[in-house]
């Protein structure tokens, strides 16, 4: 009887709260059984050390899948250290939603003591050859002696994923999903089945500027399939997840819609990529964070694919 108490007690402070706190690093509990570590806004700085982005885990009756694992080691060992408070069960998997380092680099804190399935994009091994030593480069910069070299990840150890790729957790099922050419070439989403719970890694962005690393034309219309999701819960990859889901992709498609229309008639009118920069799209500026930091970057990747459009 004591023990079903305990576990009671035990029960409601971590599974009943939607929010509660692993020493100071702060988990979402979305849905039943997946937790989200909500990322700051601004870019990677010393001060939030990199955690940025949204990760987390999904909890089975068997064991536990990650999603996502953060800047760095540093980023993902802390997450590995709130899923021991959460549960002592396995972890067989861990999901990379693409290549970006906010949501790449702490992968080696997972994988560094026990072999565990890493599942991504079957063109996510590809991308982390080619983008790696840039982006260690870039992390060596921030991080300053804090960096060491166990941040490279073995792209080897990707298990391609091309379609739906459904896990099993213990009572718990989830489904991969290999993307085409959305936020990135290599997007995976992840839907937990038994609380209809969709983690659209970069597919989606909820105040934060999204940002174009591929096709804008195919994103855009992978947005409007993401519309008519059956589901009653998300986590997107930057951003607040207390929003209607509806409210936040019609905001995400309308800057695309902004975007598109006016690149092309930039292009139609002469206006230079340089130009364009600073003059197309910037009617959206008030609304998202980082604004400054990626719109002009997302002019140029548009600018660049539509201006060999048909
Ligand atoms: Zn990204």
């Amino acid at each position: 009887m004591r023990i079903l108490l305990v576990y009671l007690i035990f029960s409601r402070l971590v599974f009943a709260h939607d929010v509660h706190e692993t020493s100071s690093y702060q988990l979402q509990e979305v849905a039943a059984g997946n937790f989200v570590h909500v990322g700051s806004f601004p870019p990677y700085s010393s001060a939030n050390r990199g955690d940025i982005a949204n990760i987390g885990f999904i909890v089975g009756e068997k064991c536990v899948a990650v999603i996502d694992t953060g800047s760095s080691l540093h980023v993902g060992s802390i997450l590995k250290s709130a899923i021991r408070r959460v549960t002592a069960l396995p972890i067989c998997a861990v999901i990379v939603t693409h290549v970006h380092p906010d949501h790449l680099l702490g992968l080696n804190a997972f994988t560094k003591d026990q072999p565990i399935t890493v599942y991504g994009h079957h063109r996510l091994p590809k991308q982390i050859r080619t983008r790696s030593r840039f982006y260690l480069e870039s992390l060596e910069q921030y991080l300053g002696t804090a960096y060491t070299k166990d941040h490279a990840v073995d792209a080897s150890l990707i298990t391609p994923v091309n379609g739906v790729l459904t896990l099993d957790l213990g009572n718990r099922l989830i489904e991969i999903k290999s993307w085409g050419h959305a936020h990135t070439d290599h997007d995976v989403s992840v839907t937990d089945l038994k609380t209809r719970t969709f983690w659209a890694g970069d597919l989606v962005f909820s105040e934060h500027i999204p940002i174009l690393d591929s096709n804008i034309r195919q994103y855009s219309e992978v947005l409007g399939e993401l519309q008519n999701l059956d589901i009653n819960h998300y986590v997107v990859g930057h951003g607040p997840l207390d929003r209607p889901w509806h409210v936040v992709l019609t905001e995400q498609r309308r800057y695309l819609g902004v975007l598109l229309k006016e690149v092309r008639a930039a292009i139609k009118n002469d206006v230079s990529l340089m130009d364009a920069v600073n003059t197309v799209g910037w009617i959206e500026s008030e609304h998202w964070h980082n604004f400054d930091l990626y719109h002009r970057r997302n002019v140029t990747t548009s600018y660049t694919d539509l201006e060999w459009e048909e």
